[in-house]
Formats: structure tokens, sequence, C-alpha cells
């Protein structure tokens, strides 16, 4: 084990304010609010940053783990897989001469929550004195291991500035029987089983503690933990190492597993484990971090974004994905959306192509439960789940609870079909960024071909000579059971038109592979015909005199309301007007048609773009948290730094501002990874394609430089991007020479080089700024 004198050090947070989020004081009713925000993750292992050390009664929220995959089965009108909480593992309750704290905020005279984004990890310090003529100063730190996923560390240190009296110290668990059934309960080991679906999970857990340094032998063992006893002095140093090994799975000798794994680490010591974990996490940040000069808040919202998106993802788990909240709260259930690969998987393909490759096989994987939904809903191919949780099967809830507190049937699980198209978009722009072949022959085809092949069947020719996809939800989920919803539509032509192109591609460079994989799952030339007939006759709702897309056939006919008249309402749209009057206006949940400018800006012929932009913006009301990145994104794309800048910063706030409590159930990954891509994708412009990597930079004004770094085809490229001078500075940190497009203009770029190159003036013509 480690020396205890270091302690002191590790539990001192980053001093660079750039690098971390504090919040002083303590409000236990706000704490469920905040606990979202602080939370610590990697992939495997979620943790909530509530308060764990003598906890009142007065909390909101229990503590608990998440952890990816523990899905259990509710039963219901439907079986719907949820997410199902896991033991708090950082327990601790001090007791001095008797009295326990429940840290009222009286007796907590000083409290600081630092979210160390560098470290990844969540610290704390409070002065507390709960008994008089008693105080004491604690300095907790947590972490989920970046290193090796299933470990989670707990440091404390107390140090006594007041008293001489009888101190305890109990370390355990919390929420033991909450959520789980339990098989058994030991000092050092708990295995639980879910309800319906015989998963387990085995936490083995270890705790020491040290007095002035001599290590102190607890006087009790309890049911996964342990009691000190001892007597204070002032100037006391108590120190407290706690390590966690946590699995989930199906055998039945998980808890022998996770002690194994947490001898391994105690036999490290927590100072290596500690020092790993931020080995790996200084990994992440080189090469997923992106630094802004010239506005802090900015820089501010980045850094927060990609702590968080790293903190979510686990390249070596292909059985789970990146859940809506992530693993950081209860809302959603745990369930998969097409957050993930829309709004997600650009930061990983093009940071952490490892962690981007896991979440497409999870798609992969659930491959058969999308082929099965299909079938089952009368279509051929692929449609996957709305809501995806551990099987691929439809997991979106039949009904809920509406704000006006009546029974609302959810549609979605049925209707909002474009997570097809989404899940081949991202398959896509992987093998254009990685040209990870073996992915492609071995996972990313077979999605292709049954997703294309989904659409085809999907589209029915009608008397006017063109094909429509009648009963749809976009992702304006306000306007449900529509027809040729364009953004679904146009997705859809474009996944079938990608799926040929592929087609093409196997056969010329993989025959072999491409006679296996058609014969597999009995794809012939014919149909390769038919999907081009689909691509051509599908219709769009394009009105070729306007350049405007109609959201849905039938939209532009709808009541229209003048969003102006709502500014400053604190609730959604659909609550103001209720459910029937936003379906017959025009009203959007989130963009819809601008979504299709954020993703494939080719569709929009030249200034047709902006006539889009501009139409559509007015009538958002920004009703999902996904809808201001996007805005944000398609604005950069059009040039209008200054709006798309106001959106990435509306995006950071619903999980940042500390003004409001949309978090209590969780961070909104979508909105983070779309942060990360109006900075990446819009203001740079960077754009991945298989014989190059492009960039086109626009910088908001007052923004001196961005920099950041880019994996493309087994590449590590930094660029940074400075306003003044209009130059980009482009090296190859590793890798073969490669093509380097700045704003139009091919350069090679070769390892030894730095490359200085000159962006002309934004060949975005800068636009007026967005009322709304
Ligand atoms: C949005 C969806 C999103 C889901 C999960 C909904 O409110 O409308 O687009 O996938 O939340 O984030």
């Amino acid at each position: 084990m480690s020396a205890p004198d270091d302690m002191h050090q590790a539990l001192v947070p980053t001093a660079d304010p750039a690098w971390v989020i504090e919040q002083d004081g303590l409000d236990p009713l706000r704490d469920g609010s905040r606990q979202s925000r602080f939370a610590i993750g990697n992939g495997l292992l979620g943790v909530p940053g509530g308060r764990t050390v003598n906890r009142g009664t007065r909390d909101v929220r229990p503590p608990c783990t998440w952890v990816a995959g523990l899905f259990d089965t509710l039963r219901g009108d439907a079986a719907m897989p949820v997410l199902v909480a896991a033991p708090d593992w950082l327990r601790i309750c001090v007791t001095w001469a008797g009295s326990a704290s429940i840290c009222h905020p009286h007796e907590v005279l000083e409290h600081r929550r630092t979210l160390d984004m560098r470290r990844g990890a969540l610290l704390t310090e409070s002065l507390l004195a709960n008994v008089p003529g008693v105080s004491f100063r604690l300095r907790v730190l947590r972490l989920a291991s970046q290193a090796d996923r299933a470990i989670g560390l707990q440091l404390c240190r107390l140090v006594v500035e007041q008293g001489n009296v009888e101190a305890t110290l109990e370390a355990s668990f919390e929420g033991v029987e909450c959520g789980l059934l339990v098989d058994a309960i030991e000092e050092d080991a708990g295995l639980w089983h879910t309800n319906t679906n015989a998963r387990r999970l085995a936490i083995a857990t270890a705790t020491e503690l040290r007095v002035d340094g001599a290590l102190l032998p607890p006087v009790r063992r309890v049911p996964l933990g342990s009691v000190w006893s001892w007597r204070t002095r002032p100037g006391q140093e108590v120190c407290l190492d706690r390590m966690v090994a946590i699995f989930q799975g199906t055998t039945p000798d998980l808890a022998a597993t996770a002690r194994d794994r947490l001898g391994h680490a105690r036999g490290l010591g927590w100072r290596a484990v500690l020092t790993r974990h931020e080995a790996a996490w200084a990994e992440r940040c080189r090469l997923g971090d992106v630094v802004v000069e010239g506005d802090d808040a900015a820089q501010r919202a980045l850094r927060f974004a990609t702590y968080h998106l790293n903190g979510a993802a686990n390249p070596d788990d292909e059985r789970v994905s990146i859940a809506a909240r992530g693993l950081t709260g209860a809302d959603y259930h745990g369930h998969v959306f097409w957050d993930t690969e829309i709004f997600l998987l650009p930061f990983f393909t093009l940071t952490w192509p490892a962690a981007a490759r896991a979440m497409l096989m999870y798609r992969f994987h659930t491959l058969d439960g999308a082929r099965a939904k299909a079938a089952r809903l009368g279509w051929r191919g692929a449609l996957y789940a709305w809501e995806s949780a551990d099987t691929g099967a439809e997991a979106t809830p039949a009904h809920a609870i509406g704000p006006d507190r009546k029974v609302v049937e959810i549609l979605c699980g049925t209707q909002e079909q474009h997570i097809s198209a989404d899940v081949a978009y991202a398959v896509w722009h992987y093998w254009d960024a990685t040209g990870d072949e073996a992915f492609l022959l071995d996972a990313g085809a077979e999605i292709m071909f049954e997703t294309a092949r989904f659409w085809a069947s999907r589209a029915g020719m009608e008397a006017d000579g063109r094909r429509h996809i009648r009963g749809v939800i976009g992702p304006d989920e306000y306007h449900e059971h529509i027809d040729d919803n364009a953004f679904t539509n146009i997705m859809a032509r474009w996944n079938i038109v990608r799926a040929i192109d592929l087609a093409a591609l196997l056969r010329a460079r993989w025959p072999a592979r491409w006679d296996d994989l058609a014969d597999r799952i009995g794809l012939e030339t014919t149909e390769l015909e038919q999907w081009s007939d689909v691509a051509e006759t599908i219709a769009t709702g394009l009105d070729p005199a306007t350049g405007l897309y109609e959201q849905f056939a039938g939209f532009f006919g709808l009541e229209r309301i003048d969003l102006g008249g709502y500014a400053g309402r604190s609730v959604p749209m659909d609550v103001v007007l209720g459910r029937d009057r936003i379906a017959a206006s025009q009203i959007i949940k989130q963009a819809d048609v601008v979504a299709l400018l954020a993703l494939l800006p080719g569709e929009f012929a030249d200034a047709t773009g902006a006539a889009n932009f501009d139409h559509y913006a007015p009538l958002c009301s920004h009703g999902s948290s996904l809808s201001r990145a996007t805005h944000g994104i398609a604005a950069a794309r059009l040039g209008r730094a200054q709006v798309a800048l106001d959106c990435m910063m509306a995006a950071s706030a619903i999980d940042l501002a500390d003004d409001h409590a949309a978090i209590d159930g969780g961070i909104h990954m979508a909105a983070l990874g779309g942060v990360w891509m109006v900075a990446v994708l819009g203001f740079a412009g960077v754009s991945a394609r298989p014989d190059h990597l492009a960039i086109e930079p626009l910088l908001p004004v007052g923004w001196r430089s961005l920099a950041f770094a880019v994996q493309w085809r087994g590449r590590t490229v930094r660029l940074r991007i400075e306003a003044a001078s209009q130059i980009v500075v482009a090296t190859l940190q590793a890798g073969e020479p490669m093509t380097l497009v700045v704003a139009a203009e091919r350069h090679l770029l070769s390892p030894a080089d730095v490359l200085r190159v000159s962006f002309r003036a934004p060949s975005r013509l800068p636009q007026p700024a967005l009322s709304e």
C-alpha cells in the first residue's frame, strides 16, 4: 500500500481554473440537480457527484452506481428493460463523541465540490463542526479508473482542527438492497442478481485507514465494510483509501473475478491506481481536448463536454453503447437513442476510434433485433429500436404520463424510424474517417445493406409515380403519424445510395467477401437495381421554386404561431399549448429540416441552406436538448459564427448553468457531443474524407485561436487555427504522410513538417444574426 503522507497532495485539485468546475456551499435541496454535472465515469461505471460522507435524510436523491449493461426488465403493459441502480460504494459515516453529523447546512462551515477535468476525478473539501468544540477538515477524492474500468477509488483525508473525543468512522455501502436481489453480502464482497434476466453484479471492496500514518485495524466488520474507532487530538491526520472492483455479467463466478481484480489493484496500491488512471485520462485529454483562446466561457463549455464524453465510452465492451444520459442519471433508463450515432459518434470517430468502433459493434450485435422489428411491422431489412437496451429489441415505453397528468401513448417506438438511417450515417462516417476495413467487412457493410433494404421496402410507389414514406415521426416529435418527413426521406435516400456505392466497392475490392455476404443475406443484383429506383423516385418535399423542403406533407398548411409571444417561458411549448394544438401548428420541437442541413449540407443547393434555416429556425421551440447544438452546427455551416456560438453556449448551459434543475435525471450527452461538433465540425469546418482530411475555418469574433487533435486513417493530426494571422498550423504527430485540404487547397502533410497555411477569408459568407 502507498504511504499515507502523499495523500494530501493527491487531494489537491488542479489549480488551473480552465480545468475545473467548482461549486461552493451545501444546499441539500439542490444537491440532486447538481449530481449529474459532477458525475465521474469510465464507460463501465458511472457515479453521480452527490455527497456520500455523513449524508442526511434531507438529501433528495439516494446515491448509487450505474453499471453499463446492468439491465433488468420491468413487467408492465409491455416488458421494458431498464438500467438498474447498483449500490453506492462511497458511504462514509463519521461519529464524534457519539454524535453522527448528518451535515445539516449549519454544521458545514465550508463546502466545495471540484470537478477536476484534467485528472478525471471529483474532489470535495469541507469543514465540519457538529459537536461543540470539535471540528475537522475533510477532503475526499473519487474516481472511476480509466486504466482499469472495473476499479473505483476513494481517498479521504480528515484533519482534526479541534477536539479530544472518541471518534468512529464507518466505511460501507448504501442502497445494498435497492434495485437488485441479494445473493450474498459479506464484509469484502457482495453478489446480486437482477429480477428477470439472470444478470449478476459483483462488487469486491477493501478499505484501509491510517491515523497519523499508522495502520489502524477495524474494531468491527460490517456488511461490505468496516468500522474504526480512535481518540482524536488537534492536528491529527486520518487517511482512508477504499478500492472497489465491480463486474456485471452472467457468469456464476463473478464474485471471485471481482475479488481477484481487487487483489491486483490492492497489490499496486492506491497511488499506482491513481497514477495509472491519471495517465490514461491524460491520454484522452491529449487526443480529445479542444483549446480556445480568447473566450473562457466557450473553453469551459468545451472542456466540460469532452470531460463527460471521455468518461462515457468503453472501447472494450461491444455489448453496450452510450445512453442518452450516459451513466449519470436515471432518465431514459439507460436507453440508447439516435443521440449516440448522430451527436456522439463524430467526437469518438475523430478522437477515439476504438470507442466509436465498440459503439458501432453494439449496433451490429443488435442487428437481429432490428431485423425482427422490421419484420414484425411488415417490412424487410433492419429497423433499429428507437430506444435500445441490451438485446436490441424495442425498449420505448408504450405510455408515459404527460405534463397534464394524463396517460399519453408513445408512438416513437414504431414511428420514429429515421434511427436506421442515423445508424448507417455513423457507420459510413466511421468508415470514411478510419478506413477500418475489418469493421466494414465484418459488420459495417451488413448494417448498411440491411438498413438500405428496410428503406427500399418502406418507401412505397404510389399513383403519382413517387415513393412515399407514410406514418412516421421525424426528429420533431410534436408531429406524429406524418407522411414524407423530409429528414427521414432524405436520410433514407442517402442510406440507400451509400449502400449501392458500398456494394460496388465490395465487388471491386473484396469480391469473395461480397459473394459471402450477399449470399448470406440474400442480396441480389435485381434488389440493388430496385434500390436505385427507390433513391431516384422517393419524395423529398423540395419546392424547386423556393428551395424550401416542406418538413412533412401538409406542414405548411398548419397554424403558424409566433414564438415571440412566448419568450421567457420556463416550460416547453407542448406544455404551454397542449398536445393537440401543437400538433396542428407549425411549432417544431427540435431541429428537423435544420438537422438535415447540419448532417447533409450537400443536399442544399447554393443559397437554399440559408433559406431553409431562416424559414425553420423561428419555428423551433427547442423542446429537446439536441436542438440548439444542431442549429449551431447548421449556422456554422452557413458562416454565421455568432449564431452558432450562441447556440453552442445555450446547448452547454443545459447541463452547466447552475440556475435550473434540468439535469436531475442525468447529463444530456447529445447536447455535449453537439457542443464539440459546433467547434470542430462547425468553426474549424473539419470533414474526414477517404483520401484527405479537410478543414475550413471560421472562428467567432473574439476567439484568438482554436486547437485540437483529429484521428484520421491511423494518423494523429494536430491543428491550430489562428484568427489574427488567418493561419492553420498542422502537425502530423503519428502516421504516414497525408493530404490536408485547407480552405479548398490541397497540401501534403508529412511527419517532420509543421505546416503553416493561410486560409482565405471565409468562403461561408457571414449572414445576419438570428433573433430567436
Ligand atoms: C428527443 C429525442 C432524443 C431523446 C433522448 C427526446 O426528447 O426529442 O430526439 O433522442 O429525447 O435524448
